[in-house]
């Protein structure tokens, strides 16, 4: 009888690649906002926001402005996203 053994070959089936989100992404740059270098940049309009007090509300300003983050700004910072 012909052997047709398993083949004994370890198979990585799921590799974990890099999911490079293509979001809104723009690539390398500088970070306008903390002025890192960063290869996942992406388009924000910066957001102050002035906290309630006493005597005013909480206020949101958004700047018309265009700006490149990175990541760590992006999760860090009040900003609305490209088209948002
Ligand atoms: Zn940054």
């Amino acid at each position: 009888m012909a052997a047709g053994g398993a083949v004994d070959r370890n198979v990585a089936a799921s590799v974990n690649a890099m999911s490079a989100g293509a979001h809104s992404g723009i690539g390398a740059g500088t970070c306008e906002s903390c002025g890192a270098a960063a290869d996942d940049l992406a388009e924000v309009h910066r957001v102050y926001v002035i906290p309630a007090a006493w005597d005013t509300e909480e206020k949101v300003e958004v700047l018309e402005e265009l700006e490149r983050w990175c990541f760590p700004c992006r999760s860090q910072y009040p900003h609305q996203p490209l088209g948002g």
